[in-house]
């Protein structure tokens, strides 16, 4: 009894003492996407734990806060969030009201994956409402794209590696593996999507750009008039025109939005209208980053084939 006080006492003395210093036992992250998760468990391994916010079947601008995150957030030694105002409607206040400073914005426990990563989209000149509500800062949608997903890697193995110098060569090498298995994913999907360079889809929020750019497909226009704005029945008009003008016959659609609208340009146009997995965890199967490129690549091929593009 005696000894087992005398050890805690010890612990909670060294821990006072060296308050930067994590102590042993994994590293608690929370991260404000699954994506950003996902790739957090393949750098961090068994020397982190992992809770990620909004569900990936989930809108990620629109996220009900809940009081239980503000616990996790109590707990955490890192928050890991995407950035570029993608979280600014439900992050802020729960981070202030997590009263945890090593993850407020500007910690030595916030990481901001934006940071480092190919941001498109970036708005010059005055930005005004009218350009839509939810992209202010450039496209916060940037992780669909395996280059940015190896930099968020590269930065989660950074920081991980600056909480927890002792552990740097572990996470270096789990950052390694990560890598070359992305690197060996992205030959076999430049493979499968190298005969459809140049087709015109049309998506229906702004998530797409980085993927679109990666993989040389041709978003000419969206079903949203504006980000964030829902659709209106000129815009739609405007976009069956264009569509059926550039003969364009998919439509990329995100989990979360009506099908209702997609579906009557699809009518007009003869387009096929395809549900993509925006993010990890929007359907059971997509567990990690590099299955998430999988089943969009799937989704997306059957598609081009029904829609009978080339
Ligand atoms: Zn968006």
């Amino acid at each position: 009894m005696r000894r087992s006080f005398v050890v805690l006492l010890l612990a909670a003395l060294a821990s006072w003492a060296s308050p930067s210093l994590h102590a042993a036992g994994p590293l608690n992250i929370v991260a404000t996407t699954e994506d950003l998760g996902a790739i957090a468990r393949e750098v961090g391994g068994d020397k982190v734990t992992v809770e990620s916010m909004a569900r990936g079947y989930q809108d990620p601008h629109f996220v009900e806060a809940k009081p239980s995150f503000v616990i996790k957030l109590n707990k955490a030694d890192l928050l890991i969030a995407v950035g570029r105002e993608l979280e600014i409607g439900w992050l802020p206040p729960l981070v202030t009201q997590s009263r945890n400073a090593k993850i407020q914005p500007g910690g030595e426990g916030y990481l901001d994956a934006s940071l480092t990563a190919k941001i498109l989209e970036i708005p010059t000149g005055q930005i005004t409402r009218a350009m839509g509500d939810v992209h202010p800062q450039g496209n916060p949608h940037y992780w669909l794209e395996p280059g940015n997903g190896r930099r968020i890697a590269q930065a989660i193995q950074a920081k991980l590696s600056a909480l927890n110098p002792s552990d740097a060569a572990y996470f270096g090498s789990r950052y390694a593996d990560f890598d070359k298995r992305l690197a060996a994913a992205e030959q076999r999907w430049d493979g499968l999507m190298v005969a459809y360079k140049g087709v015109k889809v049309v998506t229906y929020h702004r998530s797409w750009p980085n993927f679109a750019e990666r993989f040389g497909l041709d978003v000419i226009g969206y079903v949203e008039p504006k980000p964030g704005i829902p659709p209106s029945p000129s815009h739609t008009l405007d976009l069956i025109q264009e569509m059926k003008r550039q003969n364009a016959k998919v439509i990329l659609v995100e989990p979360y939005f009506d099908l209702k609208t997609p579906n009557s340009v699809a009518r007009e146009t003869g387009a096929q209208v395809v549900v993509l997995a925006p993010s990890v965890g929007a359907e059971k199967e997509i567990t990690d980053y590099i299955k998430l490129f999988d089943y969009d690549i799937d989704k997306l091929l059957a598609a081009f084939k029904a829609a009978g593009v080339r």
